[in-house]
């Protein structure tokens, strides 16, 4: 079996900056996310993002504006050769309509487990809200919460 890492999006990788993220101007990459991305694929870890884009549901912006932003985030990713399996999004919001994708739910994680074949137990999700940890907890994937925007090259080292 596979393992993998999956990490939230704002806040971890990109600069959480306490409103919505979907203009390519206002997406900053991390101190560290490059470096620390290497040295998971090194160790054999897939990586995944794993985000909640309930701006979609809400209207403040379109699964279009994701998707280029993503474009774009994966350029990025692309030029630091670093591979990114897959980027699963939800683009439900809790006071419009319920689903199981968006996170604490578990159910993008477990679509990772399940098409990856990935053991949840040697897996991890890294992400700076108690809903992210509560999402991996509900899948059985290791959670490690972190600080909005922390450096966590560190953290990638000792898993
Ligand atoms: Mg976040
Ligand atoms: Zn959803």
């Amino acid at each position: 079996m596979n393992k993998a890492v999956f990490f939230d999006r704002d806040g971890v990788i990109n600069k959480e900056r306490g409103d919505y993220t979907f203009r390519i101007d206002d997406f900053v990459i991390n101190e560290g996310i490059f470096d620390s991305m290497r040295l998971l694929s090194a160790k054999n870890y897939l990586l995944f993002i794993i985000t909640n884009q309930g701006g979609i549901s809400k209207g403040v912006y379109s699964m279009d504006d994701v998707e280029k932003l993503h474009k774009h985030m994966l350029s990025l990713f692309v030029k630091e050769a670093i591979r990114i399996e897959k980027i699963f999004l939800c683009p439900h919001h809790h006071e419009n309509e319920s689903c199981l994708c968006r996170k604490p739910g578990s159910l993008l994680i477990e679509k990772a487990l399940a098409i990856y074949n990935i053991d949840p137990l040697k897996s991890y999700f890294i992400g700076d809200r108690d809903r992210d940890i509560m999402a991996a907890q509900n899948a059985g994937v290791n959670g490690i919460k972190v600080e909005s925007n922390q450096d966590i090259t560190n953290i990638c080292r000792s898993l």
